[in-house]
Order: C-alpha cells, then structure tokens, then sequence
C-alpha cells in the first residue's frame, strides 16, 4: 500500500479534512489527517495494519505496544496481521506507563505502533517504559508522519504516508489572514485567535 493509496483511503471515509484547522503542536494548516474517521472502519482498519505489518519481517515482533488512544486501533490490526499480542500505554500522574496488568518479558521484541507521529513524542515516551520494563524495542510504526521523515525516536521506523501538508504559525497563517475561523480537529467549536 503506498501514499497514494492510504490518502486515497482517508478521502473515501472523509478522514481527509479540508479547511482551517489547529495542529497539537499549535501551528495552523489547511489540512487534517482524522485517522479515526478511517479506523472505525473495521475493514479499512484491517487493511492499513496489514500493509503496516507487511514492513517487518515475522519473527522480528513478539509483541506490539500502542500509546493509548490513537495508537490502540492501529496497534490492534498490526498485530493481528503478525499474529502476535497487543498491549497499549497510557499516562498515569502524566507519565507514560503500561497499565491494566500488561506486562513484558526481560528482552521481549516489541514493536510500537502509533497513528501519526509528528514530534515523535509518544512514541519516544511509549518507547521508554518498555525499555524500563526490559523489553527490547526493535521498531516504530505509524499510517501518517507528519514530520517529512524527521522524527528521530532512536529505533528503526516506518510510515505508509508522509506528509508535508503546509503548516504556518498563527502569525504567518494566509488562512487566518483572510479572516477564516479555525478549528481544532475532534472539537465542533470554531476558536479566534
Ligand atoms: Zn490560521
């Protein structure tokens, strides 16, 4: 599955949002990335974590670890495909942490699968409690990257599409410049800033 044929998914499911929108990061871009507007269809979900699983070899990947939420769906469907288990991480007092009773073993693989990386950050976090609790990390995985290949987080990774959508500060931003209201993804309410 190339670029192509992951963006092509996320317009047939409108996960491809057009307009004015506030990126996490706080920069402003005329386009979004909804990846659960695609995943919460079962058979896109299916297709796109299999096409991510195909990128690594059976037998490299004992297990897969998602930080929690976005990774958790994506995290899912990669290891169905490899056939192997599926935990996640979440934050507990702000760190990044494997709760519910998930455990690794002492030198398990694990592969960390996330639904877009931009900064790298949860990645890196998720990354880090595994390691604190012995497991060996042998990779990263997400559908988007949103950083054009940058993020850096100190293990081989993969992306099915790399994005370069502009992104502007508030400041700089041609949108806002026009007097367009923008909005951040996941919230119906249009902010001015
Ligand atoms: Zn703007």
């Amino acid at each position: 599955m190339d670029g192509g044929e992951v963006i092509e998914r996320f317009r047939r499911t409108g996960a491809l949002l057009e307009g004015h929108f506030i990126l996490s990061s706080g920069l402003h871009s005329p386009a979004y990335l909804q990846c659960a507007l695609v995943l919460q269809h079962p058979a896109e979900a299916e297709a796109i974590g299999r096409a991510l699983a195909g990128r690594f070899t059976a037998g490299q990947v004992e297990t897969v670890a998602a930080p929690a939420i976005g990774g958790i769906i994506i995290g899912w469907e990669v290891a169905r495909a490899l056939g192997v288990r599926s935990v996640w991480t979440e934050r507990e007092g702000g760190r990044m942490t494997l709760r519910r009773g998930f455990t690794v073993r002492p030198g398990e693989s694990v592969l960390v699968v996330e639904d877009v990386i931009t900064t790298g950050g949860s990645t890196r976090e998720t990354i880090d409690a595994l390691r604190e609790a012995g497991a060996l990390v042998v990779g990263a995985a997400s559908i988007v990257d949103r950083s054009e290949g940058r993020a850096d987080v100190g293990v081989p990774r993969v992306a099915l599409l790399t994005i370069d959508a502009p992104a502007f500060a508030p400041s700089a931003c041609p949108l806002c410049a026009q007097g367009l209201p923008a909005v951040k993804p996941g919230s119906r309410k249009a902010v001015k800033s």
